[in-house]
């Protein structure tokens, strides 16, 4: 890669961009990462730490590069929220890891899903998050049996390359590619091949930081193009000739942006040249000095996509991309896939929910089990903690659906039900400041009992910190955790409120309503008001976000 700092001015303090001539670290992060790159972890794991146990691993790895291979140490049992910020990492580090393992597209067949799950109930306690991110997540994993872990994953297909660190991270797919009616493009290919070309790729394996990629041609814009570092949204030119739309840019946690068109059609063939060429741009020149500013987002902010094309085509493709057309609007009100539909070939899929993204080590083997019996070998994860299960008979749906409901895998479930997420929150986050999957969960619960015909679409997501994992600045009622304090005067577990955000036609943020906060404990009441406000003061076809 030439190095094009002679054409430009060098500033006496600059952002860490490596194409400006910074290449020495500036932070501890940039050190760990030039002094070695993260995919070397792995064999450290097999040869050395997995034999040597815990206290063999080199504390460089620890708090760094093993997340180049999916795994988190988790938060020591015990540990309230108040003390998350004031202890030292290692004070929190349990002795126990999370693992993450990617499943790029939420694509699984029933070999794969049957994997993970044995995974799960031999070395994981039986734990199983679906994540937003299509991925699904154990617990308690022990870095002895990590090479075990590696070995029954790749049997199949599957790996934690790059599932966490400075990396391109899982890459999201619509769970119906090539089955769903109304389907803009087909983009199985195109995951496949920027996952086979650039995954453990060493030339993108010391990025800035985090890099999210969606590649997706849905109709219902299920992988949440507007907040991902890149994505490819498919898009047909009038004369027919159908490819991809490039949006850069988008992120939530502290700082949120959303993605910005670039304004250029892709073909199918040049997806894995443009990713590279975008994945290239962040490498070399985004922002390394400060953590909080490494996303793409802010350098896509600062230089706006025109000049974010010329570089793109002059310094990476070289050569010029034509202008596209923007994505159509999305269908519906609700991106997720749960319910019965039809597909292109004449069989069904469905779509259920769990509770709050909860599965288990026996369900996962139960969904594959009745998956089977009923003719399917396709399973799908979806980017709002669901699952979906692919072609299925006509006359076999009716007794699908009955089997899943029976476990409490509702297909046809309440609004509040399908549409609130959680993130991992204090049971084994260190960044956590409140619990969040069980709160969600009597959420629920109470919300259900409450508010029993309530049907519009809303989203609810819980955050257990403000670094919104599970997305709350774009969700109609977005919860962030922190302490708050209560009538009686003490500090607790609570949420700051956000209100109204949205995606899609109506893209925005949600407020931050100023000093509207509440207890853990008064969450059902705050919710079941506002919930109840909406639904008596709204006028024909006003949504929440209205
Ligand atoms: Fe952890 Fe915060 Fe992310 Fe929740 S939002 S998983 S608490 S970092």
């Amino acid at each position: 890669m030439s190095t094009p700092a002679s054409r430009h001015h060098k500033r006496p303090r600059g952002e860490g961009q490596w194409a400006l001539g910074y290449r020495e670290p500036l932070n501890k992060n940039e050190e760990n990462k030039k002094n070695d790159d993260g995919l070397n972890v792995r064999q450290r794991i097999i040869d050395i730490y997995s034999k040597g146990g815990f206290d063999s691993i080199d504390p460089a790895d620890l708090r760094g590069r093993m997340r180049w291979y999916g795994l988190y140490t988790q938060r020591k049992p015990g540990i309230d929220g108040g003390k998350t910020a004031i202890l030292e990492p290692e004070e929190l580090d349990d002795r126990y890891f999370m693992l993450r393992v990617r499943i790029d597209g939420g694509q699984l067949d029933l070999r794969q899903l049957r994997a993970i799950a044995d995974i799960s109930n031999l070395y994981g306690r039986g734990t199983a998050d679906l994540t937003d991110r299509q991925n699904i997540q154990l617990h308690w994993i022990e870095i002895e049996s990590v090479p075990d872990i590696w070995e029954r994953l790749e049997a199949v297909g599957l790996s934690t390359t790059e599932a966490c660190g400075d990396t391109p991270r899982v890459i999201l797919g619509c769970p119906l590619a090539g089955i769903d009616t109304d389907e803009v493009i087909d983009a199985t290919e195109q995951i496949q091949e920027v996952y086979d070309r650039f995954i453990g790729d060493p030339a993108f394996s010391n990025l800035p930081r985090k890099f999210k990629t969606a590649i997706s041609g849905c109709p219902a814009h299920c992988t949440v193009h507007e907040i991902n570092d890149v994505a490819f949204v498919g898009v047909e030119l009038p004369g027919g000739e159908k490819g991809y739309d490039l949006w850069v840019g988008g992120g939530l946690s502290t700082n949120p942006m959303f993605g910005k068109r670039i304004g250029v059609f892709v073909r199918p063939d040049q997806v894995g040249e443009v990713w590279a060429g975008v994945a290239g741009i962040f490498r070399d020149y985004g922002y390394r000095r400060l953590r909080h500013r490494a996303r793409i987002k802010f350098l896509v902010n600062d230089w706006g996509p025109e000049k974010f094309r010329e570089v793109l085509e002059t310094e990476y493709l070289k050569e010029p991309l034509p202008d596209g057309p923007a994505p159509a609007q999305p269908r519906g009100s609700r991106r997720d896939h749960v319910g019965v539909f039809p597909q292109q070939d004449g069989n069904f899929y469905v779509g259920f929910a769990p509770r709050v993204g909860r599965l288990d080590g026996d369900k996962l083997h139960l969904v594959a089990d009745i998956a089977e019996r009923h003719g399917s070998g396709r399973v799908r994860t979806t980017v709002e903690q669901k699952m979906v299960i692919l072609d299925v008979a006509p006359d076999r749906v009716e007794s699908l659906v009955a089997e899943l409901e029976a476990n409490d895998l509702q297909v046809n479930p309440s609004t509040f039900r399908r549409q609130t997420m959680a993130c991992t929150g204090i049971e084994y986050c260190k960044l956590a400041i409140v619990e969040t999957k069980a709160t969600a969960s009597d959420l629920v619960d109470e919300l259900e009992r409450r508010l029993p015909g309530f049907q519009e679409p809303l989203t609810i997501n819980v955050n257990g910190c403000p670094n919104s994992c599970a997305r709350i600045q774009v969700a109609d009622i977005g919860l962030k955790g922190q302490l708050v304090v209560d009538d009686n005067g003490d500090q607790v577990e609570g949420f700051q409120i956000h209100l109204g955000g949205s995606l899609g036609v109506n893209s925005g943020f949600g407020r931050k309503v100023r000093g509207l906060k509440t207890t853990a404990a008064a969450l059902p009441d705050y919710v079941e008001r506002v919930v109840t406000h909406y639904d008596t003061q709204k006028k024909e076809g006003e949504s929440f976000a209205d």
